[in-house]
């Protein structure tokens, strides 16, 4: 069991595409803060909320593990690690606290441009590289079709044309890179956007009411935006 702690701990993106946003994010609910020399935490001033800045694939684990006790996260990380912990049958299962409306992209599955789609079936014995294997698997049973998943972890896009895999099934939120590496979506398996991620049960050591007035802040914070 983690160690009782007395204040909040938050894992956000440490670069990358949800990193500046979270950051935003926790500024606008009166956050503030200094960062440690490492550039690992960020130390809450304001509240008694701490940052952790990680990869985002680590966020789920973190939480899971209860060194964090909520993150800034894409559902598509979510879900691939929530499908990771149930196929191994164990580990505290997470939820989505808020849904943030940002970060938005979706899992398409995508072939070469040149190939008409006729539906999934298409698919039955093709390779597809993809980094998101238990969400695509999932999907593939769903849709009783038999693929291969070829599991890559950077430049899925890129795979066909190195022959591979046949097909991709990749994050795409205009579609520019896929166009680039002569692919077209053709169908879309996961809607995905920036969540705040938690355990699903209340937290403790007051950690809980720490959370509920942040989250309140954040609530405010939206509606204003809007
Ligand atoms: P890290 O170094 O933290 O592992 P990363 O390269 O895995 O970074 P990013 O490319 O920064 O991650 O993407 C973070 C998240 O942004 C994705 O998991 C997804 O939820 C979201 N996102 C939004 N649009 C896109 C897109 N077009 N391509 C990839 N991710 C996107
Ligand atoms: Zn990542």
């Amino acid at each position: 069991p983690a160690q009782p702690r007395d204040r909040l701990r938050v894992a956000v993106q440490k670069s990358g595409r949800l990193g500046d946003p979270a950051r935003e994010l926790l500024a606008s609910c009166g956050l503030t803060w200094r960062e440690s020399r490492d550039r690992l935490f960020l130390y809450g001033e304001s509240l008694p909320v701490d940052v952790l800045l990680v990869r985002d694939d680590d966020i789920p684990g973190l939480i899971a593990d209860g060194v964090c006790d909520l993150g800034v996260v894409g559902r598509n990380v979510l879900v691939e690690h929530g499908l990771e912990h149930e196929a191994q049958g164990r580990g505290v299962r997470l939820s989505e606290w808020r849904q943030l409306g940002w970060g938005v992209c979706r899992l398409d599955v995508a072939i070469p441009e040149d190939l008409e789609w006729t539906g999934p079936a298409q698919l039955e014995g093709l390779r597809i590289a993809t980094s998101y294997p238990q969400t695509l698997g999932r999907w593939l049973r769903e849709q009783g079709v038999d693929a291969q998943p070829v599991v890559l972890n950077g430049s899925v896009e890129i795979a066909p044309r190195l022959g591979q895999a046949d097909v991709v099934c990749d994050l795409v939120s205009t579609g520019g890179t896929l166009r680039a590496n002569q692919l077209r979506p053709v169908t879309t398996i996961l809607e995905s956007e920036a969540v705040i991620a938690g355990p699903d049960h209340t937290l403790e050591d007051g950690r809980q009411e720490i959370a509920d007035l942040l989250l309140r802040r954040l609530d405010g914070a939206v509606q204003l935006k809007e």
